[in-house]
């Protein structure tokens, strides 16, 4: 299987490379057979994607707003009828199941477009009555070049989340992918440029931390969107700061998912599911810890147990399969280690925990969907992030013991709540220290809502009118209207 792109970079409308970078390899997850081989950024390479974007945001912030829009609804558009195609460039460049990437991958990418187009006209500021005709006036102006630094989990959804909302302001963006997965983003690329973008507007580079990290220091870089890992994060935060440059960070977590014994037991058991096993379990903002109360926990895992060991794990280009692999053979090694020390922890593995045999795909990097029981709040897989398909669930017995316990965490991405009662289930997400939560619900992230975390878990948030804040500043300006009264 081959999906190598025509080059490495994306700069200036159109593929170049350099072949003096450091040489790097992309695998199918599935397989293990390397899929492409690509260049990391030189100097040479950064320099002419700051040079283009710097170039393209300076033409495009002059634009009509209403024709910046139509360029990212002509892109979504774009991304909507080709659909197919790009999902299954995704699964190959993340080993993601097609039945997930048909639907959650270039399909939120493209709402993105559409909503940051749909609002690029309505991007405004206000007047200010100051008494005497005096006023003031404020605009909401562009940043300039954005630098958007992607995890390998959701790439052409995370290229969009960053990119759509930076060019609905008036800036333009260089994305540097994952490493990992350096394929669909190019392909974001090649479509705005077709949507009408100019040249430049959104670049892509490719390469390591060292990439990312030459980028976030770049003195043409106005601000840097990351999503990652929290030492990542507090890097490229702390190397942001020395230029006072604005910050986006999408971090880590390890978030709580809250089921109380009066929740619709089938609609529990999915969400916790949904919330763990999606993406082989690859999300940032899965719901980790599972905690159940005691009144309801028997049948919780009994439905549990049964519903995970039905998960149709195999071929990702298989419509019919739900779970692939992890996307890396380090990812697997990480997750596997994380499993071991959950059993030698004395948490009870009541399904999965192993490498289950995929006949005709024996290099991949798979692990059994794995639920531990009887899990204690001081155990390692219960405080760290393990970003695979593993299930910790923890008992509980009252609601002010759940809350201290969810919030007992360096970590504030998210957390969920399952309950028939509605006044308890508001109640007690507003005592959770998290930026997105759900009730009766999990893992849903539809553009129209900011998604973010707090705590160590990141800074912003994307989606949503919010995520305009992030990529724009406020001017403002005094208007004198009479006489300038002067002491001296
Ligand atoms: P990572 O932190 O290893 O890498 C993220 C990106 O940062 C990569 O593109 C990498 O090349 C780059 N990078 C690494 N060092 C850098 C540096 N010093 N300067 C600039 N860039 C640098 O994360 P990952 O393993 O790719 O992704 C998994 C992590 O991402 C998990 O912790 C997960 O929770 C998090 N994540 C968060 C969200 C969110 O929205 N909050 C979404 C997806 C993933």
């Amino acid at each position: 299987m081959r999906a190598q792109p025509e080059a490495s970079h994306f700069i200036d409308g159109a593929y170049v490379d350099d072949p003096t970078g450091a040489a790097f390899e992309c695998v199918y997850p599935a397989t293990g057979e390397v899929i492409a081989r690509l260049h990391a950024a030189t100097p040479a390479i950064i320099e002419r994607a700051v040079d283009s974007a710097a170039r393209a945001q300076d033409h495009w912030a002059g634009w009509k707003p209403v024709e910046r829009g139509r360029v990212l609804r002509r892109a979504a558009d774009m991304i909507m009828a080709r659909n197919r195609e790009l999902s299954e460039l995704e699964t190959l460049d993340t080993g993601k199941p097609l039945q997930e990437t048909l639907v959650a991958d270039a399909t939120s990418g493209a709402e993105a477009l559409e909503f940051f187009g749909g609002i690029a006209p309505t991007i405004n500021g206000e007047t200010i009555p100051l008494g005497g005709g005096d006023f003031a006036y404020t605009k909401r102006v562009p940043l300039g070049v954005c630098v958007g630094i992607g995890a390998w989990n959701y790439p052409t959804q995370i290229a969009c989340w960053k990119g759509a909302p930076a060019l609905a302001c008036g800036n333009a963006m260089i994305f540097k992918p994952s490493e990992t997965t350096p394929l669909s983003a190019l392909k974001v690329a090649e479509i705005l440029l077709e949507a009408g973008a100019p040249a430049g507007l959104f670049n892509v580079v490719q390469g390591m931390g060292a990439v990312g990290a030459a980028l976030v220091t770049h003195p043409g870089v106005a601000k840097v969107s990351l999503t990652g890992s929290v030492p990542t994060g507090q890097k490229v935060y702390a190397a942001a700061a020395a230029g006072m440059r604005h910050v986006t960070m999408e971090l880590g977590g390890k978030s709580a998912l809250i089921v109380f014994d009066d929740a619709d037991l089938e609609d529990a058991v999915g969400g916790a599911m949904l919330g763990n096993f999606y993406s082989s379990g690859q999300v940032c903002s899965n719901g980790t810890r599972v905690f159940v109360q005691k009144g309801i926990r028997d049948e919780f895992l009994k439905r549990l147990v049964a519903r995970t060991e039905a998960i149709r794990i195999g071929d990702p280009m298989d419509d019919g399969v739900q779970m692939g692999p992890l996307v890396s053979a380090a990812q697997h090694e990480k997750v596997l280690g994380y499993i071991a020390q959950g059993k030698a922890e004395g948490a009870r593995c009541l399904c999965g925990g192993g490498v289950p045999r995929v006949q005709g795909f024996e290099g991949g990097f798979w692990v059994e969907p794995t639920v531990f029981a009887g899990v204690r709040d001081d155990m390692v897989i219960a405080r760290e992030e393990i970003f695979g398909p593993v299930m910790s669930v923890l008992d509980f017995e009252t609601e002010d013991e759940v809350i201290a316990r969810a919030n007992a965490t360096e970590f504030g991405l998210a957390g969920g709540v399952f309950s028939r009662d509605l006044a308890r289930a508001h109640r007690v997400v507003d005592r959770l220290e998290a930026g997105t939560l759900w009730i009766n619900s999990y893992n849903l992230a539809p553009v129209e809502m900011p998604f973010g975390g707090s705590k160590m878990s990141g800074v912003g948030r994307e989606n949503g009118r919010a995520a305009i804040e992030h990529y724009s500043e406020l001017k403002s300006v005094y208007v004198g209207m009479g006489p300038v009264e002067a002491p001296y």
